[in-house]
């Protein structure tokens, strides 16, 4: 610990040694004269008036210097006396003004100032009192500046703060990130300049206003993405005491992108849904209503037809509903309970599901085994295969070629579903695995399709923590590659 150099008051000592000094002579001089003046006439008769003057002169002289350098030496210590506290309450107030961090400890001890005069020694203690308070406040303050610049630069969202003219107060890295602002160096823009979104600055001039917080919902466009992003901004005005002027807003920009996204995604699926099931019961409805009419009227003769096409519009009402209750099931995070399964026992349970389907469109599947198991839910496997091969059934022409094949790949099991039908169009390929999303849908629904097979695929596979792509080029055949992580 250095130990700060002692300050010595010398100017008001130096005053207070001279002071007292000249008066002790101006004193000494005046005494001297008035003794002179009282001797020169009470002796004035005498014979040796002069002799005894003169004597009398060199007593006073003597007198006069003894005197003056016994004070001389009393006011030198008692000037220091004095000065000295002075000094010290002097380097204190300095120190105070400096935070100074390096002063030693002991400096403020109170017993060192115990010899001094009582109200130096208070006035001195409650100076130490405060620069202990002081320090102690510095500490906690500079602390707690951390802790928040840390709590600032943690937090995901991005985060600004203006001054009543829009001029950046302070911002988080992320907000630099995603806005492309410059921290530190170069000047940070203002907040007109940095946003051209007029949702935003009306926000923040409401608040700086108002003293208001509000919540502003916009887009953005942001440095990193192509697409403007979904915003909830909450602006808070800030002061500095409750009762104090708004000096600025500070502002968090919550990114709610994903949100918007998944409930877009929900509200479009319960739409989907709800037209999928409306469809198969109109018509249930409207042949139910025919036959009843039918039955009034003593009609009988299309009734074996109607119940056929009744029946149909049931068996699609449970196909939905079960690929509607698989979805949810994979979609809920419902454990798979894997097993170390034969390829081969999988690929002909499926095959025997689809054999009447197979046969009536008289096609030939073709089965290749170069990988005879894997460590997967024998359940979800068979489903897959079974959609994809019943959708090659479904969608390619009568007669073709479908062809299965299990391979190992690098740290993986790969299973092929080949066919030579009418293959994907590319636009489509993209949104394929999407739930409802079918490439003719009047097809689709002529084959009891629900629009949720591949969607169903899709899930299954990620569930394995594998993938299924798709390559197609129209009027080549398509494939499906379902990867399964080792
Ligand atoms: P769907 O119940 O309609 O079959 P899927 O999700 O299983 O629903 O398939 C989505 C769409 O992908 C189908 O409607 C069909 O248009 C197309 N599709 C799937 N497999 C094939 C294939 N092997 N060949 C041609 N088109 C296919």
């Amino acid at each position: 610990m250095i130990r700060p150099q002692r300050y010595f008051p010398w100017k008001i000592a130096r005053q207070f040694f001279f002071g007292h000094l000249i008066f002790v002579i101006v004193t000494l001089i005046l005494t001297g004269f008035s003794l002179r003046y009282y001797v020169f006439t009470t002796f004035l008769n005498t014979k040796d008036i002069h002799g005894a003057l003169a004597r009398f002169d060199n007593y006073l002289t003597s007198l006069f210097l003894t005197v003056m350098i016994g004070s001389a030496v009393y006011l030198a210590f008692s000037a220091r006396y004095y000065a000295r506290p002075l000094g010290r309450l002097i380097q204190r107030a300095r120190e105070l003004r400096r935070m100074d961090a390096r002063i030693d400890e002991n400096s403020m001890d109170p017993d060192e100032l115990s010899e001094e005069p009582g109200e130096w020694y208070d006035l001195e203690r409650a100076l130490n009192r405060i620069h202990k308070d002081l320090r102690t406040k510095t500490e906690d303050l500079s602390r707690e500046r951390e802790e928040l610049s840390a709590l600032i630069g943690a937090v995901s969202d991005a985060i600004l703060a203006v001054d009543r003219n829009g001029e950046p107060l302070f911002f988080n890295s992320q907000f630099a990130l995603l806005f492309r602002v410059a921290k530190g160096g170069a000047k940070a823009l203002s907040l007109s300049e940095t946003f051209r979104v007029p949702e935003i600055l009306q926000g923040y001039r409401e608040v700086l206003s108002t003293g208001q917080m509000r919540i502003v919902t916009t887009a953005i466009h942001t440095a990193h993405h192509a697409l403007p992003r979904h915003f909830a901004i909450s602006i808070a005005p800030l002061r500095t005491s409750e009762n104090e002027p708004v000096y600025g807003a500070l502002g968090i920009f919550h990114d709610v992108t994903e949100l918007k996204q998944s409930e877009q995604i929900r509200i479009e699926f319960v739409g989907n849904a709800s037209h999928e099931l409306r469809t198969p019961l109109t018509s249930i409805k409207g042949y139910v209503e025919t036959l009843k009419d039918d039955f009034k009227t003593g009609r009988t003769d299309g009734a074996g037809q109607f119940l056929d096409i009744i029946s149909r519009n049931v068996d699609r009402l449970i196909f939905l509903v079960n690929d509607l209750l698989d979805l949810s099931t994979l979609e809920s995070g419902a454990e798979l309970t894997k097993s170390v399964v034969s390829t081969a026992e999988i690929t002909e349970g499926a095959l025997k599901q689809l054999e009447t389907k197979r046969a009536a469109k008289k096609q030939d599947i073709q089965v290749r085994y170069d990988a005879d198991s894997l460590h997967a839910d024998p359940r979800r496997v068979e489903q897959v295969l079974v959609n994809l091969v019943h959708n090659a059934i479904k969608y390619i022409p009568e007669g073709r070629r479908i062809d299965i094949i299990w391979e190992h790949a690098r740290h993986a099991t790969v299973l092929r579903i080949q066919d030579n039908g009418p293959g994907i169009p590319l636009e489509h390929q993209a949104r394929l695995f999407e739930r409802f999303y079918r490439v003719d849908v009047g097809r689709s629904r002529e084959q009891g399709g629900t629009g949720l097979g591949l969607s169903i695929v899709k899930h299954i596979m990620l569930k394995h923590g594998g993938s299924v792509r798709l390559q197609s080029r129209p009027g080549e055949g398509s494939e499906f590659i379902c990867t399964f992580p080792e």
